[in-house]
């Protein structure tokens, strides 16, 4: 008998799924890995067409590999984040931010400026909010026209609420669950449903 699996170490295996999936997993066994694999594509065990040892890999055991890691390789390409080009090992000039890639400077420089423009928007709807409806812990906010920064539309919970309030802001009234009416008002006296 052959040591207990436990006893082995965690080794790298690329996992293809005979479509457009790869993934590199790591397993103490063949057969773990691929299990692994598949679940990580979506495929069935049995749905694997191969799951093969990528001893370039075992050192980033226990996973997930760097992309750069994966690119450096060869053989492997990712999408840019922002523009979904190929980045691949030919690619001259690529950007990484943890397992993001980014084919250039630019498309690393869009993607953090739109990332700070979020933020910037969640706090703006966090203070909207804080000021009309005070306690009210925001659970999504979107804008109502996508290319105007107001109005903008969201949705929270209130203490002593059980349902999300939806509300769209300037306007005077929220949408509140029937059950919630109660809670809302006494809570926030001048906001009626
Ligand atoms: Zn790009």
């Amino acid at each position: 008998m052959s040591a207990p699996d436990i006893k082995k170490p965690l080794r790298a295996y690329t996992v293809h799924d005979g479509d457009d999936g790869y993934t590199v997993v790591f397993g103490r066994t063949n057969g773990a890995a691929r299990a692994r694999g598949a679940n990580e594509l979506n495929c069935g065990f049995e749905d694997v067409e191969y799951c093969w040892r990528a001893p370039e890999f075992d050192e980033y055991a226990p996973g997930p590999v760097p992309s750069q890691a994966q690119i450096e390789a060869g053989n492997w390409r990712f999408e840019c984040m922002e523009c979904t080009d190929w980045v691949d090992d030919e690619t001259p000039e690529p950007v990484y931010l943890g397992q993001f890639v980014f084919c250039c400077k630019e498309c690393h420089a869009y993607y953090q400026r739109d990332k700070r423009d979020q933020a910037d928007f969640e706090d703006m709807a966090c203070e909207l909010l804080a000021a009309r409806y005070p306690g009210a812990v925001l659970h999504h906010v979107a804008r109502v026209k996508s290319d105007e920064r107001m109005p903008i539309e969201l949705h929270f919970t209130f203490p002593g609420g059980q349902y999300s309030v939806h509300w769209i802001s300037g306007e005077s009234t929220a949408s509140v669950h029937p059950d919630d009416v109660d809670a809302f008002v006494s809570l926030y006296r001048k906001s009626k449903q």
